[in-house]
């Protein structure tokens, strides 16, 4: 159980993508596109339904994903790396509503 971002690989569609499970005790398990976005591309993708989540990078300490709720974003300071759920071509557009989820990741 950690939210530590593993470099996995999409089992649909075979692109990389950052897993975590974010929100620890009751972690979601997300994929998110390991590609850096500015205002306007996570603006999009929240607008598509997707969640954007900050890939915390430090020096020392081991990199956290964490989920960017409307009082982070609000605060206007965060300095993270900003990435969204991964968008699967493979899949279709409401993925994580049709996609199955593994078993071992729903308690
Ligand atoms: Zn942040
Ligand atoms: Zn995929």
């Amino acid at each position: 159980m950690s939210d530590r971002p593993r470099l996995r690989r999409c089992p649909w569609c075979h692109a990389p993508v950052l897993t975590a499970l974010v929100g620890n005790p009751c972690g979601l398990n997300v994929r998110a596109d390991p590609v850096p976005l500015g205002l306007a591309d996570e603006l999009r993708a929240r607008l598509e339904g997707r969640f954007s989540y900050c890939l915390r990078l430090h020096p020392y300490l081991p990199p956290r994903l964490i989920r960017r709720g409307p009082e982070h974003i609000a605060a206007g300071r965060c300095t993270h790396l900003v990435v969204a759920d991964h968008q699967c071509p493979a899949g279709t557009s409401a993925v994580s509503a049709t996609q199955p989820i593994e078993p071992d990741s729903l308690f």
